[in-house]
């Protein structure tokens, strides 16, 4: 059913060719709320079972244009799941020291351990996307025998790697981009403007980064089509609609929580043996 937004290195992401509007996994909003709902149990679920097993640990990984309704999804996944080993991290406008070490430094930092999933914000493919599209890293400081001609396709080839190391650690990492219209955005940063409630949102650069879309839109299609690998999926999930984007994006989890099938770790008869010794005991101290 996801196979349509799936990215796995067996097909090029072709972004003018990708509808931001489409509907096709569900086609009314009330339908998506209920399986929503059920969606919403299982993987509740299957948590509880990856934190109790603590075998493997996921990460789900947003990028996005600026209003594509990151933050929303995130929130929303976030409210399903319980708190225990599950939190979101964002990284924003690197700081003095994040700068100062290399640029998955951060990155590892926020890593999950075997039996949490983290949500990460944003991420490392900001430094291949904002990165590229700003040639940021020939102003950042970088020793003379850097060939900057070839800064991007080395960090393509560095978060292969990386995801692939994270994978073979019991990591794994599933990747989403929000896929959202020019026009989409533009609407939304209308409703910013207009909306008192939502005036804090706003932000004058979101609006200058706008002259930047076209080449945005080719530095995810890079990304997406050299870091896409069947152990690290890319997934772009149409976004026009935020109803539909989220539902989207549950089954997306989901489908990962079931494929990683945690299970309740078994009780050896050992420690049966033990239990049911301290059954006994905490019997005889109630009656
Ligand atoms: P968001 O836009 O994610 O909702 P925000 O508006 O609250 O977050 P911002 O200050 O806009 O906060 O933080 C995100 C900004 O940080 C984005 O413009 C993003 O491109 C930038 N950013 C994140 N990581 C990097 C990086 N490695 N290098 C340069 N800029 C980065
Ligand atoms: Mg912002």
């Amino acid at each position: 059913m996801l196979k349509k937004y799936r990215y796995d290195g067996s097909k090029k992401f072709r972004s003018k060719k990708e509808s931001t509007k489409e509907t096709s996994l569900c086609s009314d909003k009330e339908t998506a709320k209920k399986k929503m709902a059920e969606n919403n149990e299982e993987m509740d679920l299957l948590q509880q079972k990856l934190y109790a097993e603590k075998k493997e640990g996921l990460i789900v990984l947003f990028q996005a244009m600026d209003a594509a309704g990151k933050d929303g999804t995130i929130t929303h996944v976030l409210q399903c799941l319980s708190p225990h080993g599950v939190y979101e991290a964002a990284f924003k406008v690197p700081s003095a020291t994040e700068l100062a070490h290399d640029y998955l430094w951060r990155i590892h930092d926020q890593v999950p351990a075997k039996g949490e999933i983290a949500i990460f914000n944003r991420s490392h493919y900001e430094d291949v996307l904002i990165g590229k599209v700003k040639e940021l890293y020939k102003t950042q400081a970088h020793s003379d025998r850097i060939d900057l001609d070839k800064v991007i396709e080395y960090r393509y080839e560095d978060i292969r790697n990386f995801e692939e190391y994270l994978y073979r650690n019991n990591i794994r990492t599933v990747k989403i981009f929000l896929n959202v219209s020019k026009k989409e955005q533009a609407k939304r940063f209308l409703s910013r403007i207009e909306e008192p409630e939502k005036n804090w949102k706003f932000s004058a650069s979101d609006v200058e980064e706008r002259e930047y879309w076209d080449a945005y839109q080719e530095a995810f299609e890079d990304a997406i089509n050299n870091t896409a690998t069947k152990h690290s999926p890319w997934y772009v999930v149409p976004a026009d609609h935020k109803w539909y984007m989220r539902y989207v994006v549950s089954e997306i989890i989901l489908d990962t929580l079931k494929d990683m099938d945690p299970q309740y770790p078994v009780v050896t008869e050992e420690r049966m043996e033990k239990f049911n010794a301290l059954k006994e005991r905490l019997e005889k101290e109630i009656q």
